[in-house]
């Protein structure tokens, strides 16, 4: 069957011949993949900066943003059906008896980094027509999210950044929770740093949570991203003409800041700008530049005068995944037109090598393995 490879020891990439899969347990699940989106990850591993094949392979099958539809399945699997649509997860435990997340279900939170991710460190990906898979890590999708649902992946980045701001906020039962104790970011500023799918998926969460939310980012103010921002109910801030000062003296307190933009210069610089018992979420991960130099002291004072929290957050579980369907079906029924456009292009197998080298534009590109 066709597959979408990286070859980084001869530094190349492109469609290759590569060997169906089979069931080899009653607890596997075999997926015909439908669509496979492209993200700033994939386009690292194409330039040979990250990603690493599985062992013994000279060649890494691309591709960790699914969406499949449920083909054939072992005797054990009772949560599936054939024809079910189904996104799959990314990360699979490290298998190193010590590593209490991994045992727990949790690898995102792997202790030991020995864990692997499909179509990205060490484990074949979702750019092929068929994949087999536990059960476990396979999530049903209802039908009528099948043009959405490939957003589903990069959604659970927010969804775990969330998750894991409100076992953080906790500590304010007073300021974060509605009347009924649930938490809610209602009458809370958070701001956004990146207009790319994640940070237009993160600020689609953070409105749901409640949030007043502001979008920093550099793409034109008159672009379609910024007319889709605007039209969910997001206050669009362009970066090229305000600079970070005056766009926190026009928010006024800043209760959270989602950094999508994998810029460190400006993340520590908006730093300086977060409330009082703030928090802030970094989920890019810069390339390797050389240091710049920080005021430590100011970093330190407003972390502990202030009672900040920062972290940073990377993959996501299982219950991530369930939570980022239904959150896509409640983002379809709110937004259904600015859900829709963040999807900008999707290309057959054969062209996927356009997209992933950045000669196509646009919001998420999207692979349409099969229709
Ligand atoms: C993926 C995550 C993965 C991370 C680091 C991201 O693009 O969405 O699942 O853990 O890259 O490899």
């Amino acid at each position: 069957m066709k597959a979408l490879a990286v070859f980084p020891q001869d530094r190349r990439f492109g469609v290759i011949d590569h060997p169906e899969p089979a069931l080899k347990s009653p607890h596997e699940v075999m997926i015909r993949m439908l669509e496979v989106g492209i993200c700033g990850t994939d386009k690292e591993i194409v330039g040979f900066q990250y990603g690493e094949p599985p062992e013994g392979s000279n060649y890494l099958v691309l591709g960790h943003e699914s969406l499949g539809e449920v083909v054939e399945m072992g005797s054990n699997v009772t949560h599936l059906k054939r024809g079910d649509l189904a996104v799959v997860t990314v990360r699979r435990p490290c298998g190193i008896p010590s590593c209490t997340a991994c045992a727990a279900g949790r690898q995102d939170f792997c202790f030991t980094g020995d864990y692997t991710e499909r179509g990205i460190m060490k484990r074949h990906g979702y750019m092929t027509e068929f994949v087999c898979e536990e059960a476990r890590y396979v999530n049903p999708v209802p039908r009528a999210l099948r043009d959405v649902a490939v957003l589903v992946e990069p959604l659970t980045i927010a969804e775990k950044g969330v998750e894991q701001l409100w076992e953080i906020q906790r500590r304010l039962p007073w300021a974060a929770t509605d009347a009924n104790g649930k938490p809610s970011g209602r009458g809370r500023n958070a701001l956004v740093l990146g207009a790319g799918p994640v940070g237009i998926l993160g600020t689609m969460k953070l409105i749901l949570e409640g949030f007043e939310t502001t979008v920093y980012s550099r793409v034109p103010p008159a672009s379609d991203v910024s007319g889709l921002l605007r039209s969910i109910g997001a206050r669009f801030v362009d970066a090229a003409s305000t600079d970070v000062p005056t766009l926190a003296k026009q928010m006024g307190t800043i209760d959270m800041v989602y950094e999508a933009t994998g810029v460190s210069s400006l993340a520590f610089q908006v730093m300086e700008y977060l409330g009082v018992n703030g928090a802030f979420v970094l989920t890019g991960v810069p390339g390797h530049k050389p240091p710049v130099g920080v005021d430590t002291d100011k970093l330190m004072r407003d972390r502990v005068l202030k009672n900040q929290v920062v972290f940073g957050t990377v993959n996501a579980s299982v219950e991530n995944f369930r939570n980022a369907i239904s959150d896509i079906g409640a983002f379809a029924e709110r937004w259904p037109r600015a859900l829709g456009e963040i999807i900008t292009h999707r290309v057959p197998l054969q062209d996927a090598t356009e997209p992933l080298s950045g000669k196509i534009g646009g919001i998420k590109n999207v692979v349409a393995v099969a229709s």
